[in-house]
């Protein structure tokens, strides 16, 4: 275990590793946790209108066993390996033969990528497995945004706590104090930002999960960064829906998620450590 810790580049490979196995579990978390919410909805939904639902089958990130969506055939552990069971597969079902989406490979790559960078910067630590966590738990959201325009609790909520707890802890170099007003001034902020718009316009612009998503990254990066975050997250907003609208995927009025671009302005500057640099003076 020690040479992980002092042979740099071996502590990156296994990290890496890591990451990749990660990203498998992460494709299964994108695709199942919203449609988990939406089966919960719905049971609520009936239950208060006392109808009397049957017993659902089992439907959680374990179970049913992960299968083609098009033939319903289980997949099998060698069809399962990060990465290179799509490129044996030639991204193709191994029984139906119907396409396989590229973003499954591109995502796990993107995670070992994450996790061979954190092991990287702050060396194979509690530090970096602490950031790699953030980090994972960040794309999760920005993938479920992008698809459904979710973002849930269950991944905010968490994310921001221990944001909180790994300041406390020493765990992250981030002053306590910091952090627990960079989580509260995260989600003030766009709470008043989407009060005023909605008081000139009627319309909603933002949703509740975006100020819980700004509320987190205020408690990991401290609440100097956040106008860093919202100034990135902001022109990335702008161009990414000039370029859709452009394209044509993207229809006037039509909302578009801002979770992903505040997960890529948080990337930034969690990776350019740009809170270490403001609190160190
Ligand atoms: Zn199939």
């Amino acid at each position: 275990m020690d040479i992980l810790f002092s042979h740099p580049y071996l502590g990156c490979i296994v990290a890496a590793l890591m990451g990749l196995q990660l990203g498998s579990f992460l494709n299964v978390v994108v695709w199942r946790l919203p449609l988990m919410m939406q089966r919960q909805w719905e049971a609520e939904c009936a239950e208060l209108h006392g109808a009397i639902s049957e017993p659902a089958q089992a439907f959680n990130l374990s179970k049913p066993r992960s299968h083609c969506p098009a033939c319903k055939t289980s997949l099998r552990a060698a069809d399962l390996v990060p990465v290179l069971s799509y490129l044996w597969l030639k991204g193709k079902c191994a029984h139906c033969g119907v396409a396989v989406s590229v973003r499954y490979p591109l995502v796990e790559l993107a995670m070992a990528l994450l996790w061979g960078f954190c092991a990287w910067r702050w060396g194979f630590s509690v530090e970096a497995l602490a950031w790699a966590g953030f980090g994972s738990v960040l794309v999760t959201l920005a993938l479920i945004d992008a698809d459904t325009m979710l973002l849930p609790d269950s991944l905010t909520l968490p994310l921001l706590w221990t944001g909180i707890l790994c300041a406390s802890f020493g765990v992250v170099q981030l002053p306590l104090l910091q952090s627990v007003w960079g989580a509260a001034a995260g989600y003030g902020v766009l709470w008043a930002v989407q009060a005023v718009f909605k008081l000139i316009t009627g319309k909603q612009g933002m949703g509740e999960g975006d100020y819980k998503l700004l509320a987190a990254l205020g408690a990991w990066l401290g609440w100097m960064v956040l106008p860093m975050v919202v100034l990135i997250a902001s022109l990335l907003g702008v161009v990414v829906a000039l370029g859709m609208r452009w394209q044509g995927s993207l229809k006037a009025g039509e909302p578009l998620p801002f979770g992903p671009s505040l997960v890529v302005a948080g990337l930034v500057c969690a990776a350019v450590d740009l809170h270490s640099g403001l609190y160190s003076f």
